[in-house]
């Protein structure tokens, strides 16, 4: 597990799955209280990354629907007794296709119904901590980003990547709705706010701005 400090926010990357999944362990360093973004698969690593750092676990959050990213979560909840927030209800067709054995690429899953299903403009709490929720459709209709604004740190699942952005071509996917919600809800947070994603190493919205083939600024004049 690598690890970045900010104030009270602390953040632990754990990959997980046969796709290298960033399931993020996030945590309040005032209270020691944590969540898991994105528990896809592995658990038994993510409970190693619970004891080693010795947070307590106080609930999963999703940022979309895909298997790598929540196909143990309801699992694990089970197992924890915690609940599950996110993603936007959007998601909800496919986090109903983890039960179906064709829909999995050869991991495991389960379906299950979060606790709350979050849209633009809520906040969720990880211990004494607020995390803005970011609706961010385009690779998932109901794909969602939680953004630490004091520590300018956001988790954006598979809506942006170091030098890439998320795939488009599944169901109910839209090219044009993802790059918007890049350029328009991501970009404004600032340059400065540094980003897990779902895959591959962590960069800056202002690095991306520069460089990223996709979404850099002169592609758009
Ligand atoms: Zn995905
Ligand atoms: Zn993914």
């Amino acid at each position: 597990m690598t690890e970045t400090s900010q104030p009270s926010l602390k953040v632990g990357i754990v990959p997980v799955t046969a796709f290298q999944q960033n399931c993020s362990l996030v945590w309040c360093t005032e209270t020691m209280k944590g969540a898991l973004v994105d528990p896809g698969g592995d658990l038994d690593r993510l409970k190693l990354a619970l004891e080693q750092t010795g947070v307590t676990l106080e609930k999963i959050l999703i940022t979309h629907g895909h298997m790598d990213h929540c196909g143990m979560a309801g699992v694990l909840a089970g197992q924890m007794g915690v609940p599950i927030e996110g993603p936007h209800e959007g998601d909800r067709f496919w986090i109903e296709k983890l039960d179906d054995p064709n829909s999995r690429y050869g991991l495991e899953g389960q379906s299950f119904e979060p606790d709350r299903w979050l849209v633009d403009g809520d906040t969720v709490t990880v211990g004494n901590l607020t995390f803005d929720v970011i609706h961010c459709p385009g690779h998932t209709p109901g794909h969602v980003v939680f953004h630490h604004a004091r520590s300018k740190v956001a988790i954006v699942g598979d809506v942006l990547f170091k030098g890439s952005i998320g795939r488009t071509d599944f169901e109910r996917g839209n090219h044009a709705d993802l790059i918007h919600a890049i350029t328009h809800k991501l970009w404004p947070l600032g340059d400065d706010v540094a980003f897990v994603p779902g895959h591959g190493e962590t960069s800056t919205f202002g690095y991306e701005r520069r460089t990223n083939p996709f979404v850099a600024d002169a592609r758009f004049g």
